[in-house]
């Protein structure tokens, strides 16, 4: 494959980070990859698994980058830009891969200057294990990766829009694009709030007086095991999603509370065909969801058990 960027520089060597930096070595996306990590530990790994050239500075890992990936915490991405601010070249592309797309545009744009091409994104992919280790060159296969283009009227910007959206196809995703507060509110139905229904069903099911937790634990093939894999996500990713989506998650958590309320009172009147409905046309949606590509029909997703 013909490199989309010549050297790009990855700024977070966490799930995502490492995942860029393997995808792009083996499709040929990027001729080099540079690195940093706020955490020396991770520095360190990152050197032993041969994820690319690992600097100790952010501005120096940046320097001869052609794009530079933001891929730290939602919360951390203006201290990221920040450091790296000093070391961008001219016409650099620099985007990030943040879960919230409105709060991320704004904390890039306080402190970017005024000669790269800022592009946010968010790949829709991941795992609930974070680190350099977790990262996997596949990751992005088959998935979606959303660009959020600002309304940039610099005449090379669509080019940089359009050199980025290569990338990621190069990466194997298929990219679409979008308004910031549009991805804003379709994550926090599609992911933020499945997310903080699982980490409350499993804190909930702890705090239960009635049911031991080893008995929990014991019977959790019923449903529950598969909330507790969403919820081992990582805390501090999470916390700051909710923190800069919060407009968003709101609105919707309102209409899902009412909807929660409904059903409550469709069980203790009884009303069966309440019931029925709903668990049949929310059927109807995996359904649409395994004929999009986007999950295994298989029984019991595919495991053995
Ligand atoms: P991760 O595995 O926890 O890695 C993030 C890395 O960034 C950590 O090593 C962290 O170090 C480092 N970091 C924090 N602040 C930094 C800074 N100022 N400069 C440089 N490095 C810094 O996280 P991840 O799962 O890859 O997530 C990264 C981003 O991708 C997040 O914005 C998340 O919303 C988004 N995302 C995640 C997923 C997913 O499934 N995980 C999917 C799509 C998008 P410390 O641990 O020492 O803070």
């Amino acid at each position: 494959m013909t490199a989309v960027f010549d050297r790009i520089a990855i700024v977070g060597v966490g799930l995502i980070g490492a995942s860029i930096a393997r995808a792009a070595a083996e499709t040929g996306a990027a001729k080099s990859v540079a690195l940093y990590d706020v955490d020396a530990a991770v520095r360190q790994r990152a050197r032993e698994l041969a994820l690319g050239e690992v600097f100790d500075d952010a501005a120096a890992a940046v320097a001869q980058a052609d794009l530079v990936v933001l891929a730290v915490p939602v919360g951390a991405m203006a201290a990221a830009m920040q450091a790296a601010a000093p070391g961008l070249k001219q016409g650099a592309v620099v985007t990030d891969v943040g879960s919230v797309k409105g709060a991320v545009a704004e904390a890039m744009r306080a402190h970017a200057p005024a000669h790269v091409f800022l592009v946010p994104g968010h790949p829709v992919a991941g795992t609930e294990h974070s680190g350099p280790d977790a990262g996997f060159a596949t990751l992005f296969k088959g998935r979606w990766h959303i660009l959020t283009p600002l309304a940039d009227a610099r005449p090379d910007y669509a080019a940089a829009v359009d050199r980025l959206d290569a990338f990621w196809h190069a990466l194997g995703a298929e990219v679409e694009r979008m308004d910031a507060a549009r991805h804003d509110v379709v994550l926090a139905v599609t992911s933020h709030l499945p997310h903080l229904i699982a980490f409350n069903i499993v804190a909930m099911a702890e705090d239960l007086e009635s049911v031991t937790e080893s008995e929990v634990v014991k019977y959790s093939a019923s449903g529950f095991r598969d909330f507790t894999r969403i919820a081992a996500s990582d805390p501090t990713m999470w916390r700051d999603v909710f923190l800069n989506n919060r407009e968003a998650v709101l609105e919707v958590l309102g209409r899902f509370s009412e909807d929660l309320a409904a059903l409550q009172r469709a069980i203790r009147w009884g009303e069966g065909d309440t019931l029925y409905d709903l668990f049949d046309r929310a059927r109807r949606m995996r359904r649409e969801v395994i004929e999009a590509g986007q999950d295994t029909a298989a029984p019991n997703w595919g495991r053995e058990n």
